[in-house]
């Protein structure tokens, strides 16, 4: 059994996962798992010791000696607190390394579902839904338009001091979304028995009521009735 009692949120960057996810969890009461930070903090520690991001044995050793927690909102490597780091330009360049090579997601889809069989959880990545946790009960597709979420990443881009043209981000977004598709282990692709759920225009608040009404009728471990 791997965690029936897990909430899967996937979908191409940009398309407003984590701010949605780590609301849902809270609502519901549940923790809050962010798996994109978690190769984001396998990247972080390879650029600091300026391994060959080509190197899969390399990148490899380093994401089983990283020791990363990535639960409700904050992401520590090895006990040092990285949430801005993981989400500087160069790691978002440079994530994608780790993500296309099969012996780090194996060790980083382990951890995973180690998390989701002690406890209830909403998590969030590309593969929660189709190949960590298959067996989850509440799944979401989270979506929207390219042009909407390079807006949204020029607004998160903009928070942190970064300038960039919009051109750029979208041709950034465009380019991520072919290697998160692309890849051959763990690649995005919307699960079948997921809810689909299109973010453009909608408030966070929108689309997490939307995901609530869904989760408190999924859920076993839920008791309660819906808000509002
Ligand atoms: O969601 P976020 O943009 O932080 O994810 C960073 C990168 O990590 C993505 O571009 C994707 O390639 C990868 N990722 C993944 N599998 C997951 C979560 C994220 O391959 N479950």
């Amino acid at each position: 059994m791997t965690g029936i009692d897990v909430v899967t949120v996937d979908g191409p960057a940009g398309a407003g996962k984590s701010v949605t996810t780590r609301a849902l969890a809270q609502r519901l009461g549940i923790d809050y798992l962010n798996t994109g930070a978690m190769y984001r903090a396998v990247a972080l520690r390879a650029l600091r010791e300026k391994i060959n991001l080509q190197d899969e044995e390399a990148l490899a050793r380093l994401a089983s000696a990283c020791r990363i927690e990535s639960l409700s909102g904050r992401t520590f490597l090895d006990g040092e607190d990285v949430t801005d780091a993981v989400r500087a330009p160069e790691v978002s360049q440079s994530v994608r390394y780790p993500a296309n090579t099969p012996s780090v997601r194996a060790i980083l889809v382990e951890q995973q579902r180690r998390i989701g069989l002690e406890r209830p959880v909403a998590t969030e990545g590309r593969d929660q839904g189709t190949v960590v946790f298959p067996d989850a009960r509440c799944k979401f597709y989270l979506t929207a338009a390219p042009e909407e979420r390079a807006r949204r990443r020029m607004g998160e881009l903009a928070q942190r001091g970064d300038a960039a043209s919009f051109d750029d981000v979208l041709a950034q977004i465009i380019d991520r979304d072919r290697s998160d598709s692309e890849r051959e282990v763990g690649p995005l692709r919307q699960p079948d028995d997921a809810t689909v759920v299109a973010s453009d225009g909608k408030t966070v608040e929108q689309v997490v009521d939307e995901m609530e009404r869904v989760a408190r009728a999924k859920l076993i471990c839920l008791q309660g009735p819906a808000r509002g």
